[in-house]
């Protein structure tokens, strides 16, 4: 059923403490943690709780989560400091876009200078 842990999503595995992460901020509906491979010097994973394969998804099934998840991109960014230099909300979407787990997740990066377009 869409929204319910699934036993082999890496992300559902860390929603459910069976796999570590450092964890920066937590809601009901989402987690917030740090990237294990960084590309930025903030490098932050703000997922929903429910599994959704990814944003667009997320944003059919469970709007109020897909704002969730992007409300606290937004609180990573004052958290870490970046909300004022500039920092970039990425959703990866398939394979063909860099998507390497599918469990919808934003990416929160900043803290160095940011190109465009992206790679
Ligand atoms: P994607 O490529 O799907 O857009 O992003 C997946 C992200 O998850 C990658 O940036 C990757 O470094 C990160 N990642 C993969 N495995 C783990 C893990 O076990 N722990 C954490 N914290 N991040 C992970």
């Amino acid at each position: 059923m869409a929204g319910e842990p699934q036993a082999d999503c890496l992300f559902c595995k860390i929603v459910a403490k069976e796999v570590p992460a450092t964890v920066v901020r937590e809601t009901a509906t989402t987690l917030a943690f740090r990237d294990i491979n960084p590309q930025a010097p903030t490098h932050v994973l703000v997922i929903p709780k429910s599994h959704h394969p990814d944003a667009g998804s997320l944003a059919a099934a469970e709007p109020e989560a897909a704002a969730d998840v992007l409300r606290e991109a937004g609180l990573v960014a004052v958290d870490e400091k970046i909300a004022d230099t500039g920092y970039r909300i990425v959703f990866n979407t398939g394979s063909g876009a860099g998507q390497t787990v599918f469990h919808a997740h934003a990416h929160v990066l900043g803290g160095r200078g940011l190109d465009w377009p992206p790679g």
